[in-house]
């Protein structure tokens, strides 16, 4: 008897994928187009499938690694976020990002691991300085609520013996040229990534090593014998381990049926700058701002191969289709300008260049979707929103529990409960967006 998993939908990713489209063009990789064997398959060439390769070929060098994606490398979610690797609590879905002492330090502890990781990928693979750029990040507070969030997130930091520092409008204002701040909070630990350059980058060097094949969507998983046969569309792979890194898409195959939140975050980046609208603008040449409020905007100056620009991302959508229509890309686009607008008056002739939305994926009790799923098939899913840092941990924590290695990471997610059931739909989408229109409502002022 055999069983088969079948992807009852394939990702589109909606809006162009912008911190791609801004790089010069780089290596492609080709579709398959014939049966192959592999030793160990990777399905979804995010930070977590990349990074599970990447340590495959740490720990397995002589063992052929085949990583497949349904679209192109570093366009899907993984090379459309805002790019912060963030080391401390961020529960995106908490009102104070934050959670019990002992989990949050359970979680600086990890998110750790994933930024020494990154910053090793960068050293090996000789990625541009502004790819993986350790400078830290500000909660920036607007209103007397923002304050009121940056107090509350200063005290637990002090009680989780982390350190910050406290800025006020006019330090604000020499970081980011805007006066719209009235303070902020300092905070050393984050990573800024270009992430599209560290997805690409990523990948690149991997290549030498490591099979890539883009535009190869997985379709089913069938085991026959000891095997795993996974078709795609022109082509088999027959592998006795698979490590399935599809974040919220693990749904799309069966798993985890009814307990991931599909949840859509849209973002607007400027065209690049001219030499007189940098000098307008004033403030440091790159810095990135989380909102003191979680639904406040994030905003990131970047510089660098791309040109000078400025993202914005705002807004949330609980989509259990997995689809977005263009129509609420444009709308939702409308209030990054509104908060562009208002932090940057003196840039007023500064045009959006691109606008976009990616998938995340939540799950009700902020766990991940991580383990053995069937014999053979490690799921490394669910990043409850921070895949920079919680994709790549589980990544590495799947390869090594693929391969039986020592794993403190893998025997850490293990341990965490699996994600809870969500109320039947439509409950669920009435229960969540009526909460997002609310959390979005209060934090208004901050966007
Ligand atoms: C606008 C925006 C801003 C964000 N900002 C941040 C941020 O600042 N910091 C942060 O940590 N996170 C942020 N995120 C979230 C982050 O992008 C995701 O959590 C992260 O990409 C998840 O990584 P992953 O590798 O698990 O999954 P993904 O990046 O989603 O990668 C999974 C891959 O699987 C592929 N796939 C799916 N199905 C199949 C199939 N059947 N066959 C083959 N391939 C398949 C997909 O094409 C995709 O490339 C943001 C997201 C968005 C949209």
């Amino acid at each position: 008897m055999s069983f088969t998993y079948k992807a009852r939908r394939l990702p589109r990713d909606p809006g162009p994928a912008a911190w791609h489209e801004i790089l010069p063009p780089s290596k492609s990789y080709p579709p398959l187009d014939e049966d192959i064997t592999c030793d160990w398959l990777v399905i979804g060439a995010g930070f977590a499938g990349l990074s599970a390769a990447r340590r495959l070929r740490q720990l397995r060098g002589g063992d052929r690694v085949v990583v497949i994606d349904a679209t192109f490398i570093g366009q899907g979610p993984a090379g459309r976020n805002s790019g912060f690797m963030i080391d401390l609590p961020h529960d995106v879905s908490s009102d104070q990002y934050t959670s019990s002492l002992d989990k949050d330090l359970w979680q600086i502890n990890l998110n750790r691991q994933a930024i020494a990781f990154a910053k090793d990928v960068a050293e090996e693979f000789n990625l541009p300085q502004e790819t993986v750029d350790a400078q830290g990040r500000v909660n920036g507070a607007v209103t007397e609520n923002g304050l009121h969030h940056n107090a509350e997130y200063a005290d637990h930091l002090t009680r989780l013996g982390e350190p910050f520092e406290h800025l006020d409008a006019q330090a604000m204002a020499e970081l980011t040229g805007s006066r719209f701040y009235t303070a902020g909070l300092y905070m050393p630990g984050t990573v800024l990534l270009q992430p599209a350059q560290y997805i690409r980058g990523l990948a690149e060097g991997l290549a030498d090593h490591v099979a890539l094949y883009e535009k190869t969507p997985a379709l089913t998983m069938t085991k026959k014998g000891q095997d795993w046969q996974v078709a795609t569309p022109h082509g088999k792979i027959t592998t006795p381990k698979i490590i399935l890194a599809v974040n919220g898409h693990a749904e799309s195959f069966g798993f985890f049926k009814g307990r991931l939140m599909h949840v859509f975050t849209y973002a607007s980046m400027t065209e690049a700058m001219t030499s007189d609208q940098i000098k307008a603008l004033g403030g440091q040449k790159r810095w990135g701002i989380t909102p003191s409020d979680p639904m406040g905007s994030t905003v990131r100056k970047i510089s660098g191969v791309g040109g000078d620009r400025i993202i914005i991302r705002n807004r949330w959508s609980y989509d259990p289709s997995m689809e977005v229509s263009d129509a609420r890309i444009a709308a939702y686009g409308r209030d990054q300008d509104k908060g562009f607008a208002r932090r940057f008056p003196m840039l007023n002739d500064l045009k959006m260049e691109y606008r976009w939305t990616g998938r995340l994926c939540l799950s009700f009790n902020s766990v991940p979707a991580f383990g053995e799923v069937d014999d053979g098939i490690i799921a490394a899913c669910c990043q409850n929103g921070l895949g920079t840092a919680k994709g790549t941990l589980s990544g590495i924590a799947a390869a090594e529990l693929a391969t039986r290695s020592n794993s403190p990471i893998a025997d850490d997610l293990l341990k965490a409960d699996p994600p809870s059931k969500l109320p039947p739909q439509p409950l669920a989408w009435i229960g969540a967006t009526a909460s997002i229109k609310w959390r979005e409502w209060k934090g208004r002022a901050e966007i």
